[in-house]
């Protein structure tokens, strides 16, 4: 027996005889030196999962309670079984970036070349990743648009950047809505800056861009080196017959810009996690050395049922009206609450203001609601750099209208006892 040990010994140890050299304090896997110190679970998780423990009506993260189109599901299954079940290529399935390409040119007027300027990614977080990874050098500066969706940070972090925030301009009495300060982005923007990361429809704040903030970036852009990122994942949910403004509907922005959707938001199908980038050759080819190392590809059967999905364009055209009457209600229904809502242009998210509830922080208030009153929120202080900070909680929460209307109903028969 102990010659078999040591026999055994010996062929992991170079010496059998000697134990093992400890590993030096600082090599230990406890002491590594973390990337992201300031990170934890993000809020997403930590208000779906205390809903779930407490049985609260979810309307913190966002997704769909309700079931994707039953004629998508299907050809999902049909795929399967047609094959469709080995390792896609890499930038995704032809008739899939096909179908982008289509889709793009018919609504923002640019062609993408569907071989080297399309890229399906695993959700458009992975798109973000990636666009930053490639794009971002060690010690160059990102401006960013806060509040702002939690990847964002974190990305140009690991990418060595440094991140470069710029509020939102705030409503007011006389303009009740969220917009893009473009003379602070101006003032930002030094040689240094290598990325502007946009996001309309917003989230959380639902702000969308108009034509006249796309004249002003154009000129805030022309003479720099300055590379965009627009993430359009709420592209197909802009309300009040307004139209949906891409980048990708400017040459002038399109030429520097890594422009990403997700399906996962059009389609009801958060949980596929399958997105796009649509980019410049030069800028696509950076990214897809990324994306090669990250995922590889994305899940084959879901990329062909999207392709056979996406011919018809009305599953996207039907959204704005199917979201906007979830909108209305939920509207309806909280201005027989003391939350006071504001307006929302686009996304499947509304704010609202409790300042005549609590004078709570935005965490604990959202807390608070979830635990006393059943109704899980996301604080929007969670979208800033310091969540926990005075600057960062104006009393609002988000509410998640992407749910069904009987859902959407309980939570507001709760709501107006609060
Ligand atoms: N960007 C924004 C603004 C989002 O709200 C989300 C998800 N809700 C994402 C990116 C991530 O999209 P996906 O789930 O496709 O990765
Ligand atoms: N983007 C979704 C939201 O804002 C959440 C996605 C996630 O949990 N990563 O709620």
């Amino acid at each position: 027996m102990r010659i078999i040990l040591r026999t055994l010994a010996f062929a992991f140890h170079a010496n059998p005889l000697t134990p093992p050299a400890a590993f030096p304090a600082a090599r230990k896997h406890t002491m590594i030196e973390s990337k992201l110190p300031d990170v934890g679970t993000t809020i997403f998780t930590v208000m779906s999962k205390l809903a779930a423990d407490t049985g609260a009506i979810n309307l913190g993260q966002g997704f769909p309670d309700f079931n994707a189109d039953p004629a998508l599901l299907d050809l999902v299954s049909q795929a399967m079984a047609q094959g469709h079940n080995q390792y896609p290529y890499m930038p995704g399935i032809a008739p899939l970036r096909a179908a982008i390409s289509d889709k793009v040119a018919s609504l923002y007027g640019r062609r993408y070349d569907a071989d080297s300027e399309i890229t399906v990614t695993s959700g458009a977080t992975e798109a973000l990743m990636a666009t930053v990874l490639c794009a971002v050098q060690a010690g160059d500066e990102v401006v960013v648009i806060e509040p702002c969706y939690d990847s964002y940070l974190p990305s140009i972090r690991l990418a060595g950047g440094v991140a470069v925030p710029v509020p939102l301009r705030a409503p007011t009495q006389a303009d009740p809505y969220y917009r893009v300060d473009w003379q602070k982005v101006r003032d930002a923007i030094t040689p240094r800056t290598r990325l502007l990361m946009l996001n309309f429809p917003h989230n959380p704040t639902g702000a969308v861009l108009t034509q006249a903030d796309l004249d002003t970036l154009e000129d805030i852009v022309r003479d720099t080196r300055v590379l965009l990122s627009s993430d359009e994942v709420y592209e197909h949910i802009v309300f009040d017959g307004q139209p949906h403004v891409s980048l990708a509907s400017r040459p002038a922005l399109a030429e520097r810009a890594f422009v990403i959707s997700s399906f996962g938001k059009t389609y009801h199908t958060t949980g596929w996690k399958i997105g796009y980038c649509c980019a410049p050759k030069a800028l696509s080819a950076e990214l897809r050395k990324v994306h090669q190392f990250m995922v590889f590809t994305v899940a084959s059967p879901m990329q062909h049922a999207l392709a056979t999905y996406m011919q018809d364009a009305s599953h996207a055209a039907n959204l704005p009206a199917f979201y906007q009457a979830k909108r209305d209600r939920l509207a309806r229904g909280l201005a027989a609450t003391k939350f006071k809502a504001l307006p929302c242009p686009g996304t499947f998210f509304m704010l609202a203001d409790y300042g005549a509830i609590s004078d709570l922080p935005e965490a604990e208030f959202s807390r608070w609601l979830t635990l006393e009153h059943g109704v899980a929120v996301i604080p929007v202080s969670a979208f800033y750099r310091q969540p926990a900070a005075p600057a960062s909680n104006h009393q609002i929460v988000r509410f998640c209208f992407a749910k069904q209307d009987a859902t959407l109903d309980e939570a507001i028969r709760r709501l107006q006892s609060v």
